[in-house]
């Protein structure tokens, strides 16, 4: 029954990127985001972010009705960055950005806010990391003090993806102490429509076609009911949103890198040097086993830690491992396939060239690979 679910998810994936992404990947940043989004929900794919009850896809038991199931993110985002990085990005987005809604909003906010996200009508954004709090939220600065039933969010946050493009952000600030000050319940989440007066954001670029930015709260004003969860809940809250989505970095890590190993096969069997086929040079030939074994590997690595996640497991370690193997696997596999494609490797406009620098962010967002090594050394000594 859930190999089927996932299998139509992953097939359905595999259609919109085989339809859409050569168009997309033409299109300037902001019109190719609105693009993939606008082809993601006529798909019905922006519904594996949220869950059936307040909108969702039907996720034929693969999570409960009230959550997101991992292994269907998984399967879609790992076929959806085979094809274009920004079909995978906008899509990620609507679950990232949203579940601390799902999670901690009050049930008037879900059932206003989660069915427009499903939809794809309102994009959504996550804004956690300020220029002085990156790996460490302990030291996010960003204050929302209380004025009367209100709060006032005052604050500057970095790299937010969906920057200028979300309709609405989930805002992890300071409600008590000072950064740093060790205080394990001094955050809150929020939820601030883009529309509020003080919200301003302004687009930087990256290495790979990706919306994002700083965001900057200057005064923003919010009711007391666009709070995610209790006052000090922020940082659990936080971390129990990477926690669902973090396998799924892992998923798209593997979508690029089978992508990649499919350009290298493809190309060494077919340019011929020295009177053959590069494919037949023995050297090679081992390369291509070394990626296609390790890769397997990581696509097993993400089924374990995505179906531990859907069980409701704890399963720090094994998300930790899935995401650091695979994102560091990914790399090591597009730069053996730009070394395949001799000059054209680097060659703008060639896919292995894009894949090498799409997945590099990989290994830094949503916990580095660092990170991912200290949670795992935690748990392998709790
Ligand atoms: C493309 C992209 C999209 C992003 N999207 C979002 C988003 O939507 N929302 C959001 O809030 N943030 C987003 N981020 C920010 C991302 O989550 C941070 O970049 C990441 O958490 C690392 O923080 P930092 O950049 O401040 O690096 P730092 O925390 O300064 O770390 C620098 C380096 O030091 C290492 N390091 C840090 N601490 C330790 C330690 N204790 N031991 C060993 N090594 C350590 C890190 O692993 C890293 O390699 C995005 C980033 C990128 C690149």
């Amino acid at each position: 029954m859930s190999a089927a679910a996932l299998e139509a998810f992953r097939a359905r994936a595999r259609r919109v990127g085989e339809q859409h992404a050569t168009e997309i990947d033409a299109l300037d940043e902001t019109a190719g985001a609105r693009r993939a989004l606008e082809v993601l929900a006529a798909a019905g794919l922006t519904k594996v972010c949220v869950p059936e009850q307040w909108g969702g896809a039907h996720l034929d038991g693969l999570a409960s009705r009230k959550d997101v199931s991992c292994r269907a993110l998984c399967a879609v985002r790992s076929e959806l960055a085979r094809h274009s990085a920004m079909l995978d990005v906008m899509l990620v987005m609507q679950g990232l950005g949203s579940y601390a809604i799902t999670i901690g909003g009050s049930e008037a906010l879900r059932g206003e806010l989660l069915p427009r996200v499903a939809r794809g009508e309102l994009v959504a954004a996550f804004a956690l990391t300020e220029p002085g709090a990156g790996s460490d939220l302990g030291l996010v600065a960003t204050r929302a003090e209380r004025v009367g039933a209100r709060w006032k969010l005052t604050g500057h946050k970095t790299f937010i993806s969906n920057a200028g493009v979300a309709g609405l952000y989930t805002v992890l600030a300071r409600t008590s102490g000072e950064p740093g000050d060790g205080g394990k319940a001094s955050l809150t989440m929020f939820c601030v429509p883009a529309s509020t007066p003080g919200l301003v954001p302004e687009r930087f670029e990256v290495t790979s076609p990706h919306p994002i930015g700083d965001v900057r709260f200057e005064g923003v004003e919010v009711d007391d009911a666009q709070r995610l969860g209790d006052v000090g809940s922020g940082l659990d809250t936080a971390l129990a949103v990477l926690g669902r989505f973090r396998v799924s970095v892992a998923a798209a890590a593997n979508g690029f890198a089978r992508r990649a190993l499919e350009e290298s096969i493809a190309h060494l069997k077919s340019r011929v040097q020295f009177g053959k086929p590069l494919a037949a040079q023995q050297g090679l030939g081992f390369d291509l086993a070394e990626m296609d074994m390790r890769l397997r590997a990581a696509e097993l690595l993400v089924d374990e830690a995505a179906a531990a996640v859907d069980r409701g497991q704890r399963a720090v370690l094994e998300v930790a491992r899935a995401k650091l193997f695979a994102t560091e696997n990914a790399s090591y596999v597009c730069d053996r396939a730009v070394q395949h494609f001799g000059g054209l490797g680097v060659k703008r406009g060639v896919l292995v060239e894009r894949l090498w620098r799409d997945v590099r962010a990989l290994r830094i967002y949503e916990g580095a690979s660092e990170v991912q090594k200290l949670l795992m050394a935690r748990e392998l000594t709790r």
